[in-house]
């Protein structure tokens, strides 16, 4: 996390320039470090594809990418005109070696213009196919070769079950150092997400009371509005469980349920973190059943617009058993979660936009208010909203205003007082950690293949019964009715959303 600005020559290799992410995010998030001034003077974005592109060609296809999906618009004129010439194209098959040694030539032309060796980073924004044959090539052109200064950004998925991430490991540490290497979940990178550790850590007040004893379940939500859109071929080898889970929700229960670490050095959280998967009980198979609950949408109304179901989308199998849901109950075996349960949900298709966190608290131990005084008393809640919805809600009870003594739930909002627009996306963030060469917040091996351990009876268990009720929950509603019997077994309910009278 960002101390101080980045003077060192740095050169930015995008593998699969021409792609999607690269489009939405990446050169978008490269554009506005470089707008608040947090790219050195000399760096270098080079952006790899089949397609053969000019440098101005590829400049204007970015250019346009910028003004449709930057958060700070169509870039200004006198801005791009500074920031554009360092961009450049590499024509590249990642199958083939002599482009590497191209590339490499290209690179230290850089240098010697700079007169000084450059951090480079390599981002693989590629299909996980091309993971293992991109490293290799990089390695055998001797591209990275300097553990503290060359490194290599892996997007999600990162591997698809334990063993393979397990593999993929292995072979990544035969070639690079461990330091080197940086997986990427974004979420981890998210304003409201960073937030959990300032507001768990910088403030006396919720420390003492952030444990079994005061808390009496949590619920973590990732809900999208959105299908598969074009990507039903490689949702179809992936699913809920696996696209969400694994990584980005129990990345965010680490946050919530991690110890409070010494200090904010990266081995240091995420030892914190990874003690936390190592804590998650394991489901046994015959107990998937009870605290995992799948669904996959039928078609149905969002905002007015009839939709597919999962079933009906592109490249997908008419018989799919891919989920496109799933809610799970995680219990942690230590001290300060004994008992507390964790509720995990996550689904395409919902009714609405939403990822956040409710902590909610036990009752009152006795209630001094009787009768209809106490019709309204409810426990504490506190909701961390992290997207779209950025705000953090503290649940309480006070009197409400009157001659009588009645209670009424009360709210304290803190609402991030930024615009949209100010708010730095997760990706500036993580782009500039790594180019600064700090791995915080990236999952270092022993995270991934845990959180791989955690989730793996339920995936086997999944796999290896198709669902019999597939499509179980109309597109525009918040999931299969299993998952709201899920945790009404220990009667709760999940918060919908995050105004005050939603119990
Ligand atoms: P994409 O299909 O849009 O782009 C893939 C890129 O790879 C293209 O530029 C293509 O030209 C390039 N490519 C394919 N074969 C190649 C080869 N043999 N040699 C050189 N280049 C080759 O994919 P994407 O959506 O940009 O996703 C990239 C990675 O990021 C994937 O791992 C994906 O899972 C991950 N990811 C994407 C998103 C997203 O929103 N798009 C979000 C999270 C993670």
């Amino acid at each position: 996390m960002k101390t101080g600005k980045n003077a060192e020559p740095t050169i930015i290799v995008i593998f699969g320039g021409t792609g999607d992410l690269a489009k939405r995010k990446l050169i978008p998030a490269l554009f506005n470090l470089f707008l608040a001034g947090w790219l050195p003077e000399n760096f270098a974005i080079i952006g790899l594809g089949r397609t053969p592109l000019h440098d101005d060609d590829f400049r204007e296809r970015l250019h346009e990418a910028l003004g449709e999906f930057s958060r700070s618009g169509k870039p200004d004129a006198d801005q791009w005109a500074k920031f554009s010439p360092s961009v450049f194209y590499f024509q590249s098959d990642i199958n083939n070696p002599e482009s590497f040694k191209k590339l490499g030539e290209l690179m230290d032309q850089h240098e010697s213009e700079w007169k000084a060796k450059a951090n480079r980073l390599f981002y693989l924004s590629v299909a996980p196919q091309f993971i293992k044959t991109a490293t290799l090539n990089i390695s055998e052109a001797k591209l990275a070769s300097h553990p503290k200064k060359d490194r290599i950004i892996i997007e999600k998925p990162f591997g698809h079950n334990k063993q393979t991430a397990i593999e993929l490991n292995q072979f990544l540490t035969e070639t690079f150092h461990e330091e080197q290497i940086y997986r990427i979940d974004h979420y981890l990178g998210k304003e409201t997400v960073q937030n959990i550790l300032a507001f768990r850590f910088a403030n006396a007040l919720f420390e003492p009371i952030w444990n079994r004893n005061y808390i009496d379940s949590v619920q973590i939500t990732v809900a999208e509005q959105v299908g598969v859109e074009e990507r039903g071929g490689y949702y179809e080898t992936s699913g809920a469980l696996r696209d969400m889970i694994q990584n980005h929700l129990l990345q965010i229960m680490c946050m919530v349920a991690m110890e409070p670490p010494v200090s904010f050095e990266a081995e240091e959280i995420r030892n914190r973190k990874v003690d936390v998967l190592r804590a998650i009980r394991r489901l046994r198979p015959e107990e998937v059943h009870q605290s995992a609950v799948r669904g996959q949408y039928a078609s149905g109304w969002l905002q007015g617009k009839h939709v597919p179901g999962y079933r009906e989308e592109e490249g997908v199998d008419p018989h799919s058993n891919t989920e496109t849901f799933a809610a799970v109950k995680f219990y942690l075996d230590n001290w300060r979660w004994q008992d507390v349960p964790f509720y995990l949900r996550t689904g395409k298709r919902m009714q609405e936009k939403m990822s956040s966190i409710t902590i909610q608290f036990k009752p009152v131990p006795h209630s001094t208010f009787t009768g209809t005084q106490a019709d309204n008393l409810m426990p504490n809640r506190l909701t961390i909203n992290i997207q779209p919805q950025m705000d953090i809600r503290l649940r309480f009870i006070s009197k409400k205003t009157g001659l009588e003594m009645e209670l009424n739930p009360a709210e304290m909002v803190f609402n991030y007082d930024t615009c949209s627009t100010q708010t730095p996306e997760a990706y500036e963030t993580l782009l500039l950690d790594a180019m600064q060469g700090d791995a915080t917040l990236f999952m270092r091996s022993d995270q991934v293949e845990e959180a791989w351990d955690v989730i793996t009876s339920i995936l086997e268990a999944w796999e290896s019964r198709n669902s019999l009720d597939f499509p179980n929950y109309p597109a525009g509603s918040w999931g299969p009715e299993n998952a709201e019997a899920l945790i009404a077994r220990q009667g709760h309910v999940w918060a919908l959303n995050t105004h005050l009278h939603d119990h």
